[in-house]
């Protein structure tokens, strides 16, 4: 087991030791993100370790968009999965390949079509007829040509996703029996050719078991609805739906009877597979992949006493971390973070010994009664300027906040090689005019 894994088992925060991290909260300043390249390495490898040989491992990037980040993944062997230009230029600025990048989305435009081919995006994910269309269109306009996978809204699966995107009426996709839909899609039309089915049925699937049934039925789903169209599929990208903690300690789950179970149920649709080729098969996750890289460091700003409560206020709130949980989405509001000790010797000592944990409100620093990351944790003797750091925070942390929100400065995004800083960088927002005359 590499440091990393040892880490994450341990529960530490992250991949650097509790020094590590509060010099980096020290030298950069709080709220910090940091990334760690590496473990993004081991959590790609180990992923792919539990996929069947041979399977195909796309990052999706709305997890992390971070140009480093792309750049490891890639790096890896991933293909990304994109859904907006903004995607497709991280891509670019990570120097990933865009003819490796699948596209999907619901809302597609012709503009949008028509960048992404001249990026040099090859493969998209079609929903619907009018976005298959679209896309022939903008074949034509660019003078290129593409392949697509027709999205696929699946039976109802068995487990419970903590997002399900499929099995009930959804923006996602076209519905398995909508017949003449589908025989229309898996035709080809002109420059833009059908090259199989995509599916996406739910996001974070804890349960293993329940996983590969989920993936084993988006199998047996796209098996089927090619065949009753009489199209003979390429590729199958079964999607995802890989589990990993989030916004509190916890190893990162694998699977180790996964590939077994899906070796067997692809050799079961299309026996000889290996000698007359078969469809390759594809999967995608950006949580997965990122959650375990990436530690929040943050703040105490203020310990107060309210009635019988008591409330650490942060210098990280939704405007950092979590920021779409209000909307039921992604993650409920329950961060739990780890109290950072200095290294040893090291002065002002910030964190006594520890002491009996006391069951505290975490509120960040916004004007607004929502800007709740837990409402009841364990938090020992908290006090003013005390570094706290947020474990499994890689997936979902910035990029689903309300960066604009209270106008606040946006967290310097830090990236370490195990113990070496990479990068570190900030977002800002910026006002640009527009021309109301033209
Ligand atoms: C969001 C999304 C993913 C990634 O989901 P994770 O929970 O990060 O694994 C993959 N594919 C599609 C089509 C998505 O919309």
């Amino acid at each position: 087991m590499s440091p990393v894994t040892a880490a994450l088992a341990d529960g530490v925060p992250g991949p650097l030791d509790h020094a590590g991290l509060h010099a980096l909260a020290e030298r950069f300043g709080t709220p910090a993100y940091v990334y760690d390249l590496a473990a993004l390495r081991e959590a790609a490898d180990a992923l792919r370790a539990d996929l069947p040989a041979g399977a195909a491992l796309l990052y999706s990037v709305k997890a992390n968009p971070h140009p480093l980040v792309v750049r490891e993944l890639a790096g890896c062997g991933l293909r990304s999965e994109i859904s907006s230009l903004g995607e497709l230029a991280a891509v670019r600025s990570a120097g990933a390949r865009c003819a490796d990048a699948l596209y999907t989305g619901p809302g597609k435009t012709p503009g949008e079509l028509r960048g992404a081919l001249d990026a040099g995006v090859r493969q998209f994910s079609v929903e619907s007829l009018a976005d298959r269309d679209r896309l022939a269109r903008a074949c034509r306009d660019t003078g290129t040509r593409a392949e697509y996978l027709v999205r696929l809204n699946g039976p109802r699966g068995s487990s419970g996703g903590s997002l399900r995107m499929t099995g009930r009426p959804t923006a996602f996709g076209t519905d398995w029996q909508a017949r003449e839909e589908l025989a229309a899609l898996f035709t080809p039309a002109g420059p833009a050719r059908p090259v199989g089915t995509h599916t996406f049925s739910a996001t974070n699937v804890e349960d293993p078991r329940a996983l590969a049934v989920e993936l084993r039925q988006a199998l047996a789903t796209s098996v089927e609805v090619a065949r009753s169209a009489g199209f003979v599929p390429e590729l199958l990208d079964l999607g995802g739906g890989f589990p990993a903690p989030m916004a509190r300690p916890g190893p990162l789950p694998r699977f180790p009877a996964l590939a077994g179970t899906l070796a067997a149920a692809l050799d079961a649709h299309f026996p000889g597979r290996g000698q007359d080729g078969g469809p390759g098969v594809a999967f995608e996750t950006g949580r997965h992949l990122t959650a375990a890289a990436g530690t929040l460091l943050t703040t105490v700003v203020d310990v107060k006493r309210s009635g019988d409560r008591t409330f650490v206020v942060l210098d990280a709130g939704v405007n950092v971390l979590g920021g779409m949980s209000g909307l039921g989405r992604l993650m409920a509001p329950r961060t739990v973070p780890v109290p950072v000790l200095p290294a040893e010797g090291a002065r002002p000592p910030i964190a006594p010994a520890p002491s009996r944990a006391e069951r505290v409100s975490l509120v960040g620093p916004l004007c607004t009664p929502l800007d709740v990351l837990n409402p009841a944790a364990d938090l020992a003797d908290p006090r003013p300027g005390q570094v706290l750091a947020v474990p499994n925070t890689g997936a979902y942390g910035l990029t689903a906040s309300l960066l604009g929100f209270l106008s606040r400065p946006a967290p310097v995004e830090i990236t370490v090689d195990g113990r070496t800083v990479v990068s570190a960088r900030q977002l800002t927002l910026r006002t640009t005019g527009v021309d109301i005359h033209a």
